[in-house]
């Protein structure tokens, strides 16, 4: 949490440099003063992508940028640590899923970040690789009565061309800004579902080795959501916090809402259920065969089933182009 520089009327400083400091870290109970605050984030990241060997040194990643807070500030943090390894480069890509009012003030936001960066930035769009945007097809499902959430499409829908255009660009690598209360959020979502299914089927797409798919990382997946903003915000760094109108007063809110009062009451509580996931997922992974892709009879990406969830998506709303 963000701390008042003094506490009951004496200086409190950083526990690292002995500067005023601006942030305590709870569950330690480490003090740290802004430049401090902000080194330990970069640490942190560094750190993930060491202990789960996301990265190569000649690794050539795509950022998936949104525009919004968790994106910008990987970006940054990213094209940071890249400029210790000459070899690696990054590529921005933002993708345009047709939300009329919302996606254009990330785009522009997530550009001027990149532009910033030096990193160069695409963008696709639903519209042009799909042929409908996201409201037009969020408008044809609730005409056809298919009673799916606009999230479905545009999580389905959205990876996939993520996975073609990194194919397109030669990437090697595609990173999501997943934050640390985002991972916690979804373990918490599956269990209640009882979805072991999906479970292992997420765990299982770290593992995949496959060459139609580009591999996944989430080097942020270790920082909580409030030391993100905060970073931000001591970086000066430009993030919309427009709502997408679609979103929902969902299951995922529900639990950040509890997760957080849960953390105020058990500082390292979120760090403890990731830890505890990991001992879980290697079991698992340990005791079930790899999972095999097969290739979409439609379309030629890796999909489980002879069909892949987009091009399912997409025949049951009759706008698969043969
Ligand atoms: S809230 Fe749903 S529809 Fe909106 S951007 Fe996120 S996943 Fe897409
Ligand atoms: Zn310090
Ligand atoms: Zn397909």
């Amino acid at each position: 949490m963000a701390l008042e520089c003094r506490d009951g009327g004496v200086d409190v400083k950083c526990s690292l440099c002995g500067a005023p400091a601006v942030f305590e870290r709870k569950f330690s109970g480490i003090k740290l003063c802004r430049r401090c605050f902000m080194r330990s984030i970069e640490d942190k990241v560094r750190w993930t992508i060491g202990k789960y060997k996301l990265l190569e040194r000649d690794d050539y990643t795509l950022l998936a940028v949104s525009g919004g807070k968790d994106s910008v500030v990987m970006m940054h943090i990213m094209a940071k640590i890249e400029s210790d390894f000459p070899e690696a480069s990054l590529i921005a890509v933002t993708i345009d899923e047709g939300i009329p009012g919302y996606r254009e003030v990330g785009f522009k936001i997530a550009s001027k970040n990149a532009k910033l960066l030096n990193i160069p930035h695409r963008v696709f769009s639903f519209k042009d690789f799909y042929g409908y945007s996201l409201k037009e097809i969020v408008e044809i499902a609730e005409r056809k009565g298919i009673p799916y959430h606009a999230c479905t499409y545009c999580g389905v829908l959205r990876r996939k061309i993520l996975n073609v255009k990194a194919k397109e660009l030669g990437v090697t690598k595609i990173a999501t800004a997943h934050n640390l209360d985002d991972e916690v959020q979804t373990i918490f979502m599956n269990i209640v579902r009882g979805d072991v299914n999906r479970m292992i089927r997420v765990l299982s797409l770290e593992s995949i080795k496959h060459p139609g798919f580009v591999p996944r990382i989430k080097p942020m997946r270790l920082i909580p959501e409030a030391e993100i903003a905060l970073y931000a915000y001591f970086k000066g760094i430009d993030f919309y916090t427009v709502d997408c109108p679609y979103s929902q007063t969902s299951l995922r809110n529900e639990f950040r809402v509890f997760i957080n009062e849960f953390e105020k009451k058990h500082p390292g509580m979120k760090f403890s259920v990731i830890s505890f996931f990991e001992k879980i997922s290697n079991l698992l992974l340990n005791s079930m065969p790899p999972l095999q892709l097969k290739e979409c009879k439609y379309c030629g990406e890796p999909s489980v089933k002879d069909v892949c969830r987009a091009c399912e998506l997409l025949e049951e709303l009759g706008l698969l182009d043969f």
